[in-house]
């Protein structure tokens, strides 16, 4: 399979193409992506300018229908598309099938609020005079999206641009192409004018600048690293240009006395280790209070060890492979600065499987403190510590002392306690005996702190980036 640029509606390869391999089984080869370089960008860019005027004066309808069949199609090739992520990213099947499945759901979303557009109408101060605000699209929008969401972050950037009435320019993470690439198929089979979406794949080194600096370029919407987007912020600052960004996180998970031990066991083995704990929003501190610290260390580590890890695509299996090779010595290198400064490490080796993979147990770090590198970096994988504390609020002190703010947990059986962590968590997503990661994608998606930048994803919450505020006064 051939992955290819689609610009200004036409199918576009370029001189050289990268094989897409699966990190279940490195000898299965997905395809060959197309690398554009900064001409097919700055193509895409233009077909994107000249179709959003047009796009923008598009009706509710139309917005709606379009992005009804993307969700339709998307929905109904679930399996299929969730099979192809599943082999090119690492997720289990069912994750992968679950994936794609709120991807459908999200355009689904977006098809409703392209209908449901809401405005202010205003008397004036003065007399004979009328006052009404609403909100325009922002014109041609640069989405940049990680590898760890291959279609559910495409979809949560792509779906909000169109239904406002912007004109996009997507660039994917180089691991997964292929996702990108089907997606981009869906869209070109809708009715879609040519030019209002585009798809270029590459480098993001190479292509992003070009992207960023491009003066008919109005807004970007990042996700992915830090050090990624803190160039992307800066970039856009320097031209005053509109930026959203979602970047890394350090997620607490607090477990009090008073929890349930099952359902915090399950909710920690859920959110440190499901997806291969390469989610963002991923719970990878553990700060457990110490009169339950014991059995609940006791019980995690044999409910990890329990958990079947192997190919993606293999019956039964619960945690597939790491991404790739340089996130997987990535992962076995925070495992031994932990041990470096005295934590004690229960699994974490890198495995073997039938197929050559990027196969790693998963990681409990235990006897942590919260100022060790593995407590402030981000790992981004199946790697989770655990840090004793005496109470409730040393625990909520330590959840909030880290540079990040995306999503925090609390198990515990006490309204008080759950209130007070709602209130106090400095954190964009606060969860109650549940996981820190797995989130609606109707309500807004984000963090606090070095975590996030500029407004909310998702929900009704996207209008907010996706669109700019026109006050208009009529005099009569
Ligand atoms: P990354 O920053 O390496 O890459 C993200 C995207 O940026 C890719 O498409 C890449 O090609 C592009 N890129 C790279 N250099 C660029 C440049 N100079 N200019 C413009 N674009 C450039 O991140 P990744 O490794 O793909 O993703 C993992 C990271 O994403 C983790 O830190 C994770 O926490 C974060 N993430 C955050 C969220 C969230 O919503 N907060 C969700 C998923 C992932």
């Amino acid at each position: 399979m051939d992955y290819q640029n689609l610009i200004d509606g036409a199918w576009v390869s370029c001189g050289t193409a990268v094989p897409n391999v699966n990190p279940s089984d490195t000898t299965d080869v997905l395809g060959h992506a197309a690398q554009a370089g900064i001409e097919e960008m700055t193509q895409a860019i233009s077909a994107a300018d000249a179709a959003a005027q047009g796009w923008a004066a598009s009706t509710p309808q139309q917005r709606f229908d379009v992005l009804d069949f993307i969700g339709t199609e998307i929905l109904s090739n679930a399996q299929a598309l969730g099979k192809l992520l599943s082999r090119e990213e690492g997720k289990t099947l069912p994750e992968g099938i679950g994936e794609v499945t709120r991807a459908g759901h999200i355009f689904k979303f977006f098809a409703g609020e392209a209908l449901r557009q809401t405005g202010d109408l205003l008397a004036s101060v003065r007399p004979g005079v009328g006052i009404d605000v609403t909100r325009d699209p922002m014109g041609v929008v640069g989405l940049i999206t990680p590898w760890n969401f291959p279609i559910a972050i495409p979809a949560w950037k792509v779906a909000p641009a169109l239904a406002y009435g912007n004109a996009v320019v997507l660039k994917p993470a180089e691991l997964v192409p292929g996702c990108a690439h089907a997606l981009a198929q869906i869209i070109a089979k809708s009715d879609l004018p040519k030019g209002v979406f585009n798809l270029v794949l590459g480098l993001g080194s190479e292509l992003g600048p070009t992207l960023i600096n491009d003066p008919r370029v109005t807004a970007i919407s990042f996700t992915g690293s830090v050090p990624t987007g803190r160039g992307i912020a800066a970039a856009c600052g320097a031209q005053l240009k509109k930026v959203q960004l979602e970047m890394g996180g350090k997620n607490p998970l607090v477990v009090l006395d008073d929890a349930d031990l099952e359902t915090a066991v399950e909710v920690a083995l859920n959110g440190s280790f499901f997806s291969t704990g390469q989610r963002c929003t991923a719970s990878s501190r553990l700060i457990v209070t110490q009169g339950i610290h014991d059995r609940f260390v006791a019980r995690l580590t044999e409910r990890m060890r329990a958990l079947k890890v192997d190919h993606a695509l293999g019956d039964g299996v619960q945690m597939g492979p790491v991404v790739d090779a340089r996130q997987l010595a990535q992962n076995l290198e925070y495992v031994q600065i932990a041990k470096d400064q005295g934590a004690q490490v229960i699994g974490g080796a890198r495995v073997t499987r039938e197929t050559e993979g990027f196969y790693m147990e998963p990681a409990l770090i235990t006897d942590t403190t919260n100022d060790m590198r593995i407590n402030r970096e981000e790992v981004f994988g199946p790697v989770a510590t655990v840090i004793k504390v005496a109470d409730f609020d040393t625990a909520v002190r330590v959840a909030n002392d880290t540079e990040f703010g995306l999503s925090a947990g609390i198990c515990t059986q006490s309204l008080k306690h759950a209130t007070l962590f709602k209130a106090q968590a400095q954190a964009g997503m606060v969860m109650v005996n549940l996981p820190t990661a797995g989130v609606d994608y109707h309500v807004p998606f984000g963090g606090t702190k070095g975590s996030s930048f500029g407004s909310r994803e998702q929900g009704r919450y996207a209008a907010e980036f996706y669109t700019k505020v026109k006050t208009a006064y009529t005099g009569v």
